[in-house]
């Protein structure tokens, strides 16, 4: 069998296409999110499903230990939970920032922080961060969110230079648009109506399994290999 692979924000979008294509790829895969059922539905072998909030570093923790009694040594954690709550800074509630900075930062870290030592010690593994364009430059109403990808890369980056000379990779793949309930959270309609009609002139976005594909591409790269980073978005996306 294949080495273990756990995949956080794995009830949908992203997350729930990168779930079925590493089982499709022959690995145990360990599934995190809040909603279980929908991880459940997908109906899959050699695999966990766990509801855990990826702020709660006790919930990750557990799951991943015992995922890892089961299957053996994480080897590749991606970190694809993530919320986007769109707003105009004068306009936004500080309850929305706040669950951003958690979900989108802290929700990286708890994970890396379970797995990492274990990949540093044995020379080996893979930490991948779902990041953002809105990780690289700024968008209208996105101040935050913006603020949380930035931190994203930056931290990925940083890490990456840290462990290194381990042959552990930690890499960051940044998306534009991607077709995915992502942007239902936001509650401004009118913030969400402008986006749908913007996206509708790229002609909509990224299907997720592009996503998938780079995903695929960095990690089985061979070991010494690090694709540190992926900036991917339709041609169409100009911003
Ligand atoms: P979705 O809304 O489809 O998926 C988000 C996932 O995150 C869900 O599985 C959700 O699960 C999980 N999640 C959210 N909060 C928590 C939490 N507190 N604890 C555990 N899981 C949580 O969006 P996408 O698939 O589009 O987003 C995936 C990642 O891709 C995000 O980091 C996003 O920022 C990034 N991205 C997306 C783009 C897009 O246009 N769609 C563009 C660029 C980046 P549940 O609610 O069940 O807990």
């Amino acid at each position: 069998m294949k080495k273990l692979v756990v995949i956080t924000g794995a009830s949908s979008g992203i997350g729930k296409e990168l779930a079925k294509a590493f089982l499709k790829e022959g690995h145990p895969v360990l599934l995190l999110a809040r909603r279980k059922h929908l991880m459940e539905e997908l109906n899959l072998e050699n695999c966990i499903c766990k509801s855990v909030d990826v702020i709660k570093k006790d919930e990750v923790e557990k799951a991943i230990l015992e995922a890892e009694a089961k299957y053996g040594k994480t080897n590749l954690l991606i970190n694809c939970a993530g919320i986007m709550l769109l707003g105009k800074a004068d306009v936004q509630s500080y309850e929305e920032w706040d669950n951003m900075i958690d979900v989108n930062i802290k929700g990286i870290l708890t994970g890396t922080n379970v797995v990492l030592p274990n990949m540093v010690k044995e020379n080996d593994g893979t930490i991948i961060n779902i990041s953002s364009i809105a990780g690289r430059k700024t968008f209208d109403n996105h101040s935050v969110y913006c603020g949380t990808k930035f931190a994203v890369h930056s931290i990925t980056e940083a890490m990456r230079k840290e462990v290194a000379s381990t042959n552990v990779r930690i890499i960051t793949i940044a998306p534009g648009v991607v077709e995915t309930p992502l942007l239902s959270h936001t509650t401004d309609d009118k913030i969400k109506e402008d986006y749908n009609k913007w996206k509708e002139t790229i002609e909509g976005g990224l299907d997720a399994k592009k996503i998938v594909d780079c995903v695929k591409f960095a990690y089985y790269m061979p070991q010494d290999v690090c694709v540190r980073e992926i900036v991917i978005a339709k041609t169409k996306q100009e911003d």
